[in-house]
C-alpha cells in the first residue's frame, strides 16, 4: 500500500470513505444491541455541531483552552451530583471506560504503596468484572485475584473475602456488570475493602447514566454509588447510555486527595514541567465538547424520558426470550442489559451462537460472549422502535436453527487488526 502521490478532491475522498461503510452494522436503524447508542435525531445533531466546533482544539493544555477546562469541570461536576458525590468529590474526563478504569487501578496502586507500603499490589475482582481491570494489572505490574460469581451472576463476597489480604489495594464491583447486567452487592464489597483499607471501585461504565434516572423514574435500587460510604472511585461512561459519541467517560474519586494518586507530574524534562490528569498526552476536545452539549441538551428530564421506555423495552425483550423454547435469559437483570443462553432445562436446548448467526443473516447484530456461550444485548434508545420486529425475528431465527450447531465457537469481543 502506498499513499497516493497527488492529492484528490474533497468530494472524491469523502465518496470513497462513504463507500467503505457499506458492510457496517446498521446501528442507525436500531439493529445493533451494543457498540453504538443513539439518543435520537436532536441528540445526534447537537453532538455533530459541538464536535465540529471543537474538532481542532487540544485539551493537553487547558491554560491555552480555558473553555476545555471549564467543559471538563462542568461535566465531571454534573456526573458527580448524579452519583451522589460529596462536596469533596473530584474527577476527570477520559477517553472511555477502559481509561477510567486504568486510572482507578493506578490510583489504587499508588495509594496502597504510599499510605500502606504495599509493594506487591493485588486486585480482588469477580469474574464478571470488566477485562479492563486485568489490562490495568498487566500494565501496572499488579496481580489479579479473580473470584467466580454466584449462581445469580453477582459477586460472591464471602469467596472474595478469602482472597483479600494485606496486599489488596483494590476491590471491584459493578453497577451493573456487563456480561449478565446484574448489580453487584456494592455496600458489602465496600465493607470488605475497608477491612484492609483497600480502594473500593464501582464500575458504573454501563450504569452511570442509567441507574440515577431509573431511580428518578420511581424504581428503587439498593445504594451503589457515593452514598455507600466506603466507595472510593466510580467510572461512568458518557459514550454509552449518556448518548454522547465515542471517546468520553468520567472517573470520579471521593476526594481530591484520592484523585491525586491517578495523575502524573514530571519535572525533569527539557520540555519543562509536564503534568497529565489521565493516560493521554495530546487530547481531543471533540468528545468532551460533544458530551457537554449532549448532557446539556438532554438534561435530567431528557435522560429520564429516555430511560423509562428503555426499561420497558428490556423487559419486553426478556419476555420474548422467555417465550421461546430452548433459550433463556441468564440471571435476573433489571436494567438495560441481557444475555441469552441455551436453556439446558428445555428438551430442545438451542445453540445460541447458531441463533446469533441466523439473526445476523436477518441483519441483527448481537455480540457473542462466554462462558457460558451467550449472546449479549445492551438495549438503548436506538432500539426503541424495533422491539417487536426483533422479537419476531428471534422466534423465526430460533425455529430455523432448532437442529443447528454453529461451527465457529469464537467469542472475539474485539479485533487486533
Ligand atoms: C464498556 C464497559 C467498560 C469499558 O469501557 P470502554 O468504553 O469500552 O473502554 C468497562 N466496564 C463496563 C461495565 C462496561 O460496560
Amino acid at each position: 500500500m502506498t499513499l497516493n502521490e497527488h492529492g484528490r478532491p474533497i468530494e472524491d475522498v469523502l465518496a470513497d470513505l462513504e463507500s467503505k461503510r457499506g458492510n457496517d452494522v446498521r446501528w442507525d436503524e436500531g439493529r445493533t444491541f451494543g457498540l453504538v447508542f443513539d439518543g435520537g435525531p436532536s441528540v445526534r445533531e447537537v453532538a455533530d455541531q459541538a464536535a465540529s466546533m471543537f474538532l481542532h482544539e487540544n485539551a493537553l493544555n487547558t491554560q491555552a483552552f480555558p473553555s476545555l477546562a471549564q467543559i471538563q469541570s462542568e461535566v465531571v461536576g454534573w456526573t458527580s451530583e448524579l452519583l451522589n458525590g460529596p462536596e469533596t468529590a473530584a474527577g476527570f474526563l477520559t477517553s472511555g471506560g477502559t481509561e477510567s478504569i486504568l486510572c482507578a487501578v493506578k490510583a489504587a496502586r499508588e495509594r496502597g504503596r504510599i499510605e500502606r507500603g504495599v509493594t506487591d499490589p493485588e486486585i480482588v475482582i469477580p469474574t464478571s468484572g470488566h477485562a479492563a481491570f486485568h489490562k490495568g494489572a498487566h500494565l501496572f505490574g499488579m496481580t489479579v485475584r479473580s473470584v467466580p460469581v454466584l449462581d445469580d451472576w453477582t459477586a460472591d463476597v464471602a469467596a472474595m473475602a478469602e482472597q483479600v489480604n494485606e496486599n489488596t489495594v483494590l476491590v471491584v464491583g459493578s453497577a451493573p456488570q456487563y456480561p449478565q447486567g446484574v448489580l453487584d452487592p456494592i455496600a458489602e464489597l465496600a465493607e470488605l475493602a475497608a477491612t484492609v483499607d483497600a480502594n473500593m471501585h464501582v464500575d458504573a461504565c454501563m450504569g452511570g447514566f442509567v441507574l440515577p434516572f431509573v431511580e428518578r423514574a420511581g424504581v428503587e435500587i439498593e445504594p451503589w454509588d457515593f452514598r455507600v460510604e466506603g466507595v472510593h472511585s466510580i467510572s461512568a461512561d458518557i459514550h454509552k447510555l449518556g448518548y454522547a459519541p465515542k471517546g468520553v467517560s468520567v472517573i470520579l474519586h471521593r476526594t481530591k486527595e484520592l484523585r491525586r494518586y491517578q495523575t502524573f507530574v514530571f519535572d525533569d524534562w527539557l520540555g519543562g514541567m509536564y503534568a497529565t490528569p489521565n493516560l493521554q498526552g495530546t487530547r481531543s476536545a471533540v468528545p468532551m465538547a460533544a458530551a457537554w452539549a449532549v448532557t446539556q441538551h438532554l438534561g435530567v428530564d431528557g435522560y429520564v424520558e429516555l430511560t423509562r421506555p428503555l426499561l420497558e423495552n428490556a423487559a419486553r425483550m426478556r419476555a420474548f426470550v422467555g417465550a421461546i423454547d430452548g433459550i433463556r435469559v441468564l440471571g435476573d437483570p433489571q436494567f438495560h442489559l441481557l444475555a441469552i443462553a441455551s436453556d439446558r432445562e428445555s428438551s430442545h436446548p438451542l445453540d445460541v451462537f447458531a441463533l446469533g448467526d441466523a439473526m445476523r443473516e436477518r441483519d441483527w447484530f448481537h455480540d457473542r460472549q462466554g462462558p457460558p456461550d451467550s449472546l449479549h444485548l445492551t438495549v438503548s434508545n436506538g432500539n426503541a422502535g424495533v422491539i417487536d420486529e426483533w422479537g419476531a425475528a428471534l422466534a423465526d431465527a430460533a425455529s430455523q436453527v432448532r437442529d443447528t450447531t454453529a461451527t465457529d465457537r469464537s467469542t472475539n469481543y474485539a479485533t487486533l487488526e
